[in-house]
């Protein structure tokens, strides 16, 4: 894809790809690493394959994104090179999507997790320079969980919510909590309390929460003088406030999870079928965007509905797409990268 370095056509939609490092158990296993990172935009893939005789040869898979991190690489430059060049368009008018990518265990929750937090530092420090102070833009935060196919707010003891669109078409989450957060300390304080009520089920954080959406906003309001009772003010700030711009990050279940179909637990097929309906939406929603069709095909899931004022007017979307190295991982790491691929 050809990109011009022309201010009007800046990208939409940037596709980065995560490489993590061998972890122990797959050292101890002596797992080869099968990713060789071979500069800032290009990786290839060594999949181990057999002839028919059983002889192994390895056929390469080479592919290019915006942006290819290695196994070295820090989550802050992660945050440098995904989320921080759109942080100032949120306070003009952009609702700007960060997503997270790939199989369980490939690193979304380790990579998603420190960005809403550096990023309200940097929002909260624009915050209060002169411009935005004089206007009275506050910042507000939701987290809340896309589990089965249904909403769950995260910062309200998993209170179910539901979907609601106005007579102006936009989308509106019934109930959902909206704090506002004036420092970062409060915002971690939240983080951590909406990870602790994350979907972890009897079997163990990573096996539960690999089959939900977990998604956090951090939504710029320009504040308008409320008049409701002094215990409700929040909320009815938060309503009576109009809407600048926002980021949303998004840890989503894990990809393999979508192959979950022909399992032997009804639940269980009915959760993979969801996923996998909602990761083909989004994928043709972010197609659809980057076409600039006027078409969305935002109901063709829950969670693109969810987005579905992310998806029109000025819109930014990050795609970070995490890879694990091991070659037992081979198979998911190419179904990864090939979404990706199609992304843009
Ligand atoms: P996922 O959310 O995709 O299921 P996790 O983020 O939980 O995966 O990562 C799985 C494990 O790998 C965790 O123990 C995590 O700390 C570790 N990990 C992931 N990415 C990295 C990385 N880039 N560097 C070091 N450790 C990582
Ligand atoms: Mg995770």
């Amino acid at each position: 894809k050809e990109h011009s370095g022309k201010e009007s056509n800046i990208s939409k939609i940037k596709v980065v790809v995560r490489k993590r490092p061998l972890n122990k158990k797959e050292i101890s296993r002596r797992e080869d690493d099968v990713v060789t990172v071979n500069d800032s935009t290009r990786l290839t893939v060594h999949e181990p394959k057999l002839k028919v005789d059983l002889t192994a040869y390895v056929e390469k898979h080479e592919f290019c994104f915006d942006s290819v991190l290695s196994e070295d690489v820090t989550n802050d430059e992660v945050y440098r090179i995904t989320v921080e060049p759109v942080i100032s368009a949120i306070f003009q008018q952009t609702k700007a999507t960060c997503f997270a990518y790939g199989q369980t265990g490939s690193g979304k929750t380790f990579t998603m997790q420190p960005l809403p937090l550096r990023a309200s530092e940097d929002m909260l420090r624009l915050l209060h320079q002169p411009v935005y102070r004089n206007q009275r833009f506050k910042m507000w935060l939701s987290y809340f969980e896309i589990y089965g196919g249904k909403l769950y707010d995260l910062l309200s003891d998993r209170r179910k919510l539901c979907m609601r669109e106005d007579g102006r078409q936009q989308v509106c989450i019934v109930g959902l909590q909206e704090f506002e957060v004036s420092d970062t300390r409060i915002v971690r304080e939240y983080i951590e309390k909406g990870n602790a009520a994350r979907s972890t089920g009897s079997t163990g954080a990573n096996e539960e929460s690999s089959r939900s959406h977990a998604i956090l906003q951090l939504v710029i309001k320009k504040h308008v003088e409320a008049n409701g009772s002094k215990r409700h003010k929040e909320v009815n700030e938060a309503k009576n406030s109009k809407v600048i711009g926002k980021i949303s990050f998004i840890d989503l279940a894990g990809s393999e999870r979508g192959a979950d179909t022909t399992d032997n637990d009804r639940q269980t097929r009915i959760e993979g079928a969801e996923i996998n309906k909602s990761l083909l939406a989004l994928k043709e929603c972010i197609r659809a965007l980057d076409n600039d069709q006027i078409h969305i095909p935002f109901r063709g899931s829950k969670l693109t509905e969810v987005l579905r004022d992310s998806f029109v007017g000025n819109s930014r979307t990050v795609m970070i797409s995490c890879i694990s190295p091991n070659a037992g991982s081979c198979e998911h790491t190419l179904n990864t990268l090939r979404y990706a691929d199609r992304v843009k």
